[in-house]
């Protein structure tokens, strides 16, 4: 079937400007505030905290500081083993290494594309001398908190959220980034709501919010000069990006609205497709940040993924990812591979991956039907996420709808 191409692109999910941005940006500029001090950040500092139901919150350049601050503060030294989720983007991992730690991948469940908490009670079976454990929020849908943290804390291991992608979503009616220990939001250009660039660190431990504000202005001690008894970072957000992070706020719960819609609008479209939703628990209520496809196993046809090549044979009645999100994008619609799993990372293939499926770590990366041991890999190789930003009209999204249905004749 020929389509159409877009005229102007259909982004994953790009900025979504209101205004108000612009005031806060220029009250900066008008205070002359142009640094990282000022009323922005400090009102930053107090609202999120409040939304999230934490006591304080640390205002960062980016969601990969708050991270790397909470590794800090969970108290990572070189050589130290810690588990992470598995089906993530690379920066819920990355800052574990910046402190010398050994990521241990902790493979996904079915019912959220999270962590799955089986898997990590077996980790702490094979590895009872971990202590710390990071979890994240998969495209806006809380895992199982609740299990997760009880799991820590029976195990005496300090919880790391990343809740980057998830900022706003519930689960039992708490919000997200107040789960664990140590908490990081991100306001990255393409999440829910953004800064452009721009982090948080969440927490209810005040020794912990003031070291990390601390560590993030160069760790100067009080004294009349420049005073140093540990290594510092230059972490600290700007007054200007906090405006934009600022002006944003009335509007998030608005974006999660237009997110949802669009999700249910996906859903309601393929429902007699041989697919499914990215799926979340009755008892969370995530942010839709993406909406992603499953594709069935039996409607899947013959893929297989390189280092940084693909392939795939076309069937009649069967499709891929990669069929799909060609399709869009030869239209000027966006989409993307779900995240490669960290365990099936080059720089990661030697870290151990634990998962309560077959004999554990899947040696290819390819699809073979039937022959995949874990289920980020399951995941990786049959789905894909789709055009979400919250601009795209209902009747644009019709068509990216012909568009994947297309893929399945
Ligand atoms: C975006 C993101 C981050 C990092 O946030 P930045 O603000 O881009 O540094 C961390 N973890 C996850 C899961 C993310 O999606």
């Amino acid at each position: 079937m020929e389509f159409k191409p877009f005229e102007k692109r259909i982004w994953l999910s790009s900025p979504t400007m209101h205004g108000e941005e612009l005031t806060y940006m220029k009250l900066a500029f008008d205070t002359n505030w142009m640094s990282t001090v000022g009323e922005n950040i400090n009102e930053v500092e107090r609202i999120f905290p409040s939304l999230a139901g934490v006591k304080y919150g640390v205002a960062l350049s980016a969601g990969t500081s708050a991270l790397h601050l909470c590794m800090k503060l969970a108290g990572i030294k070189p050589g130290d083993d810690v588990f992470c989720s598995d089906l993530t983007f690379t920066a819920t991992v990355n800052p574990v290494t910046y402190e010398g730690g050994r990521p241990i991948f902790i493979d996904t469940e079915r019912e959220t594309w999270n962590m799955d908490p089986a898997a990590l009670e077996k980790a702490f079976e094979m590895y009872p001398h971990v202590k710390v454990v990071v979890t994240a929020n998969l495209y806006g849908t809380p895992g199982r908190l609740d299990e997760i943290r009880e799991i820590c804390d029976r195990h005496g291991a300090v919880l790391i959220e990343d809740a980057a992608e998830s900022l706003g979503a519930t689960y039992k009616g708490k919000l997200t980034g107040s789960f664990g220990q140590y908490n990081a939001i991100s306001f990255n250009g393409n999440k829910i709501i953004t800064g452009t660039s721009g982090g948080m660190l969440l927490t209810d431990d005040k020794k912990a919010a003031d070291k990390a504000r601390k560590w993030s202005t160069q760790a100067r001690e009080a004294a009349p000069w420049y005073q140093h008894e540990e290594i510092g970072y230059n972490y600290r957000m700007s007054n200007v990006i906090a405006g934009v992070v600022r002006g944003q706020v009335p509007y998030l719960y608005e974006h999660i609205a237009q997110k949802k819609a669009i999700y249910m609008r996906y859903k309601e479209g393929f429902k007699d497709l041989p697919v499914t939703m990215n799926p979340y628990l009755p008892e969370s209520e995530p942010n839709f940040w993406l909406s992603c496809l499953l594709i069935n196993k039996e409607a899947m046809c013959k893929q297989v993924r390189g280092d940084s090549d693909v392939l795939y044979v076309k069937e009649p009645g069967k499709t891929c990812p990669t069929e799909i999100l060609d399709l869009l994008l030869s239209n000027e619609a966006e989409g993307r591979p779900i995240w490669k799993p960290m365990h099936m990372q080059p720089i990661f293939r030697n870290n151990p991956f634990v998962t309560v499926y077959g004999s554990g770590r899947a040696t290819t990366n390819a699809y073979i039907a039937g022959g995949i041991e874990d289920v980020g890999s399951d995941i990786f190789a049959r789905g894909l996420c789709l055009p979400s930003d919250n601009k795209i009209t209902p009747e644009q999204q019709d068509i990216i709808i012909a568009m994947v249905r297309s893929c399945f004749e």
